[in-house]
């Protein structure tokens, strides 16, 4: 029995079809006039003038569940995550405690089914307690039902080259990847928090040295050519972390990279005014670099667009400068900002998109049932978008439970219209629709 017929959707961005959706898989997909006939008891959705693509998937989202429930949990973040158009998030292990052990990452898993809104997967620490020294229990969390496959210590860069090879080589035997926070801690110190240039000079603020970033990403590189083991550098910031990912690539090294909407469209000029909502790490760079980014997403230098969600409360944000916490929102913008940059203005289509945002993040965490290309015999988690909507942002109109939205008062072209996971519609015109609702 049909779960749902799409009608009138533009695949990728292409002639009109008519998409059919039975035990939550594309069975059938036509263009002929006159399209599929709706039949009693099947929910049609009228996609005239939106685009279908497949599902987004977010390799880099910070729950902040468990210890942090006040700014954001795996339910909330789901229901942000599924108005953004994503189908599934990979949820980093930065929590409080972390996820370092198979029985957090199964309960990130089992919260996120719970929840019901995207496929929530956990990505578990590569070091116990974040702290760098000790290796996690990766081959455990990795044989656990939530099969780990991403492991980071994200928010710490693993600085101890002994214990990135090791990790590196023990990851290697279920294919593994390590996303790396790419940030010399001995480069960068402790007090650093914006972009080390000209500007922080002038706003007396301590900064991180680009070096910081590329140095890392060179040492992973070498690594992953000695170990033959997968690198995925997160969010990439600077004009020379990428060159460095290019060489790599060109030498056949496994490396993959990921780069921030925030970083793509955003500039350190901001910071000119100190307000904390663009305070980030790795932070906002010059606007070459910027540059640099947008040209290495066009070129597949950089291989995913990930969100790098950070929710933050209000207290730990509303500081000054050098206090207020690092992080912005992301997922609910995260497709308007793209397509209003990089697609509107001709530098990429809705496929180059869709590779970027699904099929590529899917890829790289090796995750099951996500980023397949919309065809017959897909699993129907599925996006539709408008692309001629325009919207202002509002970050008051946001399912986070935080405000940190830098996005707040810009008007985007693009809007995500309905996203749908396994069949059945999770958001709906920028709202979450949960299983209650529902039936
Ligand atoms: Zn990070």
């Amino acid at each position: 029995m049909s779960d749902l017929i799409i009608t009138g959707a533009r695949i990728l961005g292409a002639d009109p079809a008519d998409i059919r959706i039975t035990d939550g898989v594309i069975t059938e997909i036509t263009d002929r006039p006159g399209g599929l006939e709706p039949s009693d008891g099947v929910e049609t959705l009228d996609a005239d003038g939106l685009a279908l693509l497949p599902g987004f998937v977010d390799l880099h989202t910070h729950l902040r569940e468990p210890g942090r429930e006040d700014t954001e949990t795996v339910a909330t973040g789901s229901a942000a995550a599924a108005a953004g158009g994503f189908t599934a998030i990979l949820a980093m292990a930065n929590t409080t405690p972390p996820t370092d052990t198979a029985e957090a990452a199964v309960h990130i898993l089992d919260l996120g089914t719970r929840a019901g809104l995207v496929d929530v997967q956990p990505i578990g620490a590569v070091t116990k307690d974040l702290a760098g020294a000790e290796l996690a229990e990766l081959g455990l969390m990795a044989r656990s039902r939530a099969k780990v496959r991403v492991f980071s210590d994200d928010g710490h860069c693993v600085g101890d080259g002994r214990v990135m090879r090791r990790a590196l080589e023990y990851i290697r035997a279920f294919d593994g990847v390590i996303s790396q926070h790419s940030q010399d801690p001995s480069l960068a110190g402790s007090t650093a928090c914006c972009h080390e240039g000209e500007l922080s000079g002038r706003l007396g603020l301590p900064g991180w040295p680009a070096p910081a970033e590329s140095a890392i990403i060179a040492r992973d590189a070498m690594l992953a050519q000695h170990t033959g083991s997968r690198v995925h550098v997160a969010h990439v910031t600077t004009a020379e972390g990428v060159e460095v990912v290019r060489w790599a690539k060109a030498r056949g090294i496994a490396m993959t990279a990921e780069v921030t909407p925030h970083h793509l469209a955003l500039d350190l000029g901001l910071l000119s005014g100190y307000d904390p909502v663009f305070k980030v790490n790795p932070p906002l760079r010059p606007s070459e670099d910027r540059e640099a980014l947008q040209d290495a997403l066009v070129d597949g230098t950089i291989d995913a667009i990930a969100t790098d969600h950070a929710p933050h409360a209000r207290h730990d944000k509303e500081h000054a400068f050098v206090d207020a916490a690092f992080g912005m929102l992301g997922l609910e913008t995260a497709f308007a900002v793209v397509h209003d940059l990089m697609v509107r203005t001709g530098r990429m289509t809705l496929a180059d998109l869709a590779e970027r945002m699904s099929l590529a993040p899917a890829r790289i965490a090796r995750l099951d049932g996500h980023g397949h290309p919309v065809a017959t015999g897909s699993p129907a988690n599925l996006v539709l978008v408008d692309p001629t909507a325009t919207v202002t942002v509002d970050r008051e109109s946001s399912h986070s439970i935080s405000r940190n939205n830098p996005w707040h008062g810009h008007t985007l072209t693009g809007a995500v219209h309905t996203t749908i996971l396994r069949g059945r519609v999770t958001a709906r015109e920028g709202h979450a629709v949960t299983k209650e609702a529902h039936q």
